[in-house]
């Protein structure tokens, strides 16, 4: 989530793997707006999960943006067995040029349905494509130009932001979860926010996906402070609970390696989000024995 300027295709050296089946990046024209092929396609992006089962499908909107119709992807799954389940939000490519998140978050969704050892006591919300002209022009600002992670809860115009906050104040959710890709750091760091057990959750969430990618250890990441990968900070107007939740919830915003292979970044993210669900179950249920 580096605040820094959008990186251009010429700047950024693009990995990928022989098999990857990711798209993992577009042409993009010095100061021309993509067309058609030319674009990363939502469609395509998303297909796997017509297959899956159990999973509600929404699109959010719809809006307009240059004369063009646009709408938010949206999913949820949720556990029948019990009657009042954890309602969880996990949001990503909120900057477009980070596909890994949608890709994991399609990936995670997959294992969701099939796994219902991992969906206990869950009803998640996932929003994989947050910023979808980003996404389709591997840009991090939305076509309109804005960096739709600073206009959280400032009265913003960007129809995005109104329809995500408006999810945010409906489902009123115990934990967000964010994932991102920073293309300055060479390893796997995240922000805590929100409830004060949080970094619980996040610090076995590093543990795991450093398996697959390493740790940022630095002392300074981002600009901030940080211990072990973890900053207890974050920037203003960006994707978050509104301020007057109770309980309050935990905010996690879980970075990759933004020039890290897109299959290991992907891997990394789904092993986060399983980690912290199962974690943050033990909590719960650790919290509701004393
Ligand atoms: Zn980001």
């Amino acid at each position: 989530m580096q605040g820094g300027q959008i990186s251009t295709q010429d700047e950024t050296p693009v990995f990928s793997s022989p098999n990857s089946t990711y798209i993992t990046s577009v042409e993009r024209p010095e100061g021309n707006t993509l067309t058609g092929k030319q674009r990363r396609s939502i469609a395509d992006a998303l297909e796997t999960l017509n297959a899956v089962q159990n999973l509600k499908t929404e699109a959010l909107g719809s809006f307009d943006i240059n004369g063009e119709c646009y709408s938010l992807p949206k999913f949820s799954f949720r556990d029948k067995r019990v009657s009042d389940p954890i309602r969880i939000g996990i949001f990503s490519s909120i900057h477009g040029d980070e596909p890994a998140g949608a890709h994991a978050v399609i990936s995670f969704l997959t294992e969701l349905a099939t796994q219902s050892e991992l969906s206990f006591d869950y009803e998640i919300f996932a929003y994989p494509i947050c910023n979808p002209t980003g996404f389709e022009d591997n840009s991090r600002h939305s076509r309109r130009g804005y960096d739709l992670n600073r206009e959280f809860w400032k009265n913003s115009a960007e129809v995005e932001v109104q329809l995500l906050e408006h999810e945010l104040r409906t489902h009123k959710f115990s934990g967000i979860i964010q994932l991102h890709a920073d293309d300055t750091s060479d390893g796997i760091y995240g922000f805590v926010r929100g409830h004060t057990l949080t970094e619980n959750l996040l610090r076995p969430a590093l543990l795991e996906a450093g398996k697959i990618l390493p740790r940022n250890i630095n002392a300074l990441i981002d600009g901030f402070a940080a211990r072990d990968g973890i900053i207890y900070d974050l920037y203003e107007g960006i994707l978050a609970s509104p301020a007057e939740m109770n309980p309050v919830p935990f905010e996690i915003v879980f970075e990759t390696p933004g020039n890290a292979p897109l299959d290991l970044q992907v891997k990394a993210l789904v092993v986060a989000l399983k980690t912290i669900l199962t974690e943050y179950r033990k909590l719960i249920s650790f919290a509701q024995d004393i």
